[in-house]
């Protein structure tokens, strides 16, 4: 319909070949870009069997359909099989390389294989370099970054890997530019198992458009109302920074590995909104960056030990790196902080399986000693530092925590019940007790525990009425979500739908209506969920939440609450959902009508193979 071309830019480590691919709009219109077209580039590479850290996995880096085009159009779509998870899991992040990797030409990276020495990429338009990176293997990200941009062009935009990423943690991140991060599901584990130290991207050819003028008029249009709009006023301000005194007060913040997801004001305090403030610094990146509106991100200046440093705090960092691991003092937070981004660590697994670590020591379940450390328990400051850069460099215990909880805990064979991931990839600062039906967005999340995957409405307590009441919502909220991550729109720049209408009929010529626009990304499900089947999950096993959140809140205003009324209040909203996504709602599987109904018959069969398979076991 939209007539949209894909160009691929594909590299095989192994055979230092390089070659273009492009993709007809059979394939673009369905998957437009981003996200959507990550999973299918990933679906169609990597039989599901296949391990993660195998050179035929890949890794693909996508952007979106509206990168370059719309103001706060920035995120690349990182695509791969997780290491956490087995799924095919996506990161979104960035300011710049997305929208360079769009004016290079090509829409998406597709990097196979595994090169014999350490190298990284340098796309310069269309011209594609394979570099020896010895010199920069062992480096930080930051180091590594400044390092590449003085070897190629100051204007690149380097996504980059640390010492985490060498070493296959499998919670490692990708550093974008250093402050940014494609941080969850162990994507920079998958680039270090290639031997790929990072990707160098810039890009100057202009975007081809077919209606410029409209598409100026609207560009100016909303860069002004974004950059003007009190709505923003708040995010503008502290940034994320803000977000534990909101999630502590809704019963909502991951305080001491989820046991207390209230905490009192004066505590969330510590490590909230005006206490960041008082240590913000003006933002570097804001003196080179004119593409996004907002500006939400805050940058601070703080000294920890002696150590003077900088570094850009998120709510995920200060909320599983500091709240999670019982730690409210915020100049250390800030310092883990540094710490994990220079080493290249996803914070929101890190501070969750540190956080279950220190638990496992509070309650006397593990003694600290018998793996080498010195831990009392909860906010025990040196042994996080210690633990964050065991974990980095796989030392003594750290190796075994640089495997996520979920594997931790069966390898210890202690605490499984105090793991608090979905399907291996580790819960983020938002526990689902405080809101109805939060816990089964991640129950049914693509990738596991992902905050990203859309929430309900109205925004309740679990006691308000039956989980599945909310499911339509729920539904609404994920595939909003998933159009945004397919076409790189940031989550804060909340554009409205005729809106992203208007800028894909400038840049298109055709006017997409709503439902095709959202059958991308239900695509892009429907792809993850037959994989994830082919891979091994049985959706009715883990289309689950951990115990913990079925504990009772402990204290605060929602004493005695749960993410459900029930399990059975669970199963009815979970069965609510399959059933609304046109699933089978005994096995959790796509049914032939949901790929017939999206346009992919192809995979028919498939399913067919798979159902009576799910319906034996
Ligand atoms: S609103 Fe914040 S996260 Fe979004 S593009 Fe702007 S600076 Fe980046």
């Amino acid at each position: 319909m939209l007539g949209l071309k894909c160009k691929i830019l594909h590299v095989d480590l192994s055979s230092e070949k390089t070659w273009t691919e492009i993709l007809g709009e059979d394939i673009c219109d369905k998957f437009l870009g981003g996200k959507s077209l990550g999973y299918y580039l990933v679906y169609n590479s990597i039989l599901p069997g296949t391990d993660p850290f195998d050179p035929e996995n890949v890794i693909v880096f996508s952007s979106g359909l509206l990168n370059a085009v719309a103001p706060g159009a920035s995120k690349v779509s990182v695509v791969s099989k997780s290491p956490l998870t087995g799924l095919i899991h996506d990161s979104h992040a960035g300011d710049f390389f997305g929208p360079l990797l769009r004016k290079t030409g090509y829409n998406a990276l597709v990097i196979k294989g595994k090169a014999e020495k350490p190298v990284y990429l340098w796309i310069n338009n269309d011209k594609v370099e394979i570099r020896r990176a010895d010199h920069l293997w062992g480096l930080k990200t930051s180091e590594t970054t400044d390092k590449i941009r003085s070897e190629t062009s100051l204007s690149a935009s380097v996504a980059a890997i640390g010492p985490a990423g060498e070493r296959f943690v499998r919670f490692a991140h990708i550093a974008f530019d250093v402050y940014r991060a494609a941080g969850r599901g162990g994507l920079g584990a998958v680039m270090g198992s290639k031997n790929l130290k990072a990707v160098a991207v810039y890009g100057s050819n202009p975007v081809l458009v077919k209606d410029p003028d409209r598409l100026k008029l609207l560009r100016d249009y909303w860069f002004k109302h974004f950059s003007e709009s009190h709505r923003y006023n708040e995010i503008r301000n502290y940034g994320t920074t803000n977000a534990l005194l909101f999630a502590a007060q809704a019963s909502m913040s991951p305080s001491y590995n989820f046991k207390k997801p209230w905490i009192p004001v004066e505590q969330a305090a510590r490590l909230s909104g005006d206490a960041v403030k008082e240590k913000e610094i003006e933002a570097p990146w804001f003196i080179h960056g004119k593409s996004c509106p907002i500006k939400c991100a805050r940058y601070v200046r703080a000294k920890y030990k002696g150590i003077e440093f900088e570094v850009k705090p998120e709510y995920e960092n200060l909320g599983m790196l500091g709240a999670a691991t019982g730690t409210f003092e915020l100049d250390a937070v800030l310092y883990f902080n540094l710490v994990a981004d220079e080493l290249g660590v996803d914070t929101i697994s890190a501070g969750n399986t540190i956080g279950w670590f220190l638990e496992l020591v509070e309650e006397g379940l593990v003694n600290p000693e018998d793996y080498g450390v010195e831990a009392k328990g909860f906010g025990d400051a040196e042994a996080i530092l210690r633990l964050l850069e065991d974990i980095a460099y796989r030392r003594g215990l750290g190796a075994i925590l640089a495997e996520g909880v979920k594997r931790a805990s069966r390898i210890l064979g202690i605490g499984k019940e105090k793991a608090v991931h979905v399907k291996g990839l580790e819960a983020p600062a938002w526990d689902p007790r405080g809101r109805r039906t939060y816990g089964l967005s991640y129950a049914t999340a693509d990738v596991g525990a992902s905050h990203l995957r859309g929430w309900p409405r109205p925004h309740q307590p679990p006691t308000e009425g039956p989980a599945k009441e909310l499911v339509p919502s729920l539904i609404k909220s994920r595939d909003r979500d998933a159009l945004l991550d397919t076409l790189g729109i940031c989550r804060f720049v909340s554009y409205p739908m005729d809106a992203i209408q208007d800028f894909i009929e400038a840049l298109t010529g055709t006017r997409p209506d709503e439902e095709y626009l959202l059958n991308a990304p239900r695509r892009a499900e429907l792809l993850a969920r037959i994989y994830a089947v082919k891979a091994g999950m049985i959706p009715g096993r883990d289309d689950t939440i951990p115990p913990r959140w079925m504990e009772p809140i402990p204290e605060g205003p929602l004493k005695g609450v749960k993410a459900f009324l029930d399990w059975n209040d669970f199963k009815e909203a979970l069965k609510e959902y399959y059933k609304l996504r046109n699933w089978d709602p005994e096995t959790g599987l796509p049914t032939p009508k949901a790929a017939e109904e999206l346009d992919l018959p192809e995979l028919i069969s498939d399913i067919e193979i798979l159902q009576s398979m799910l319906l034996t076991k």
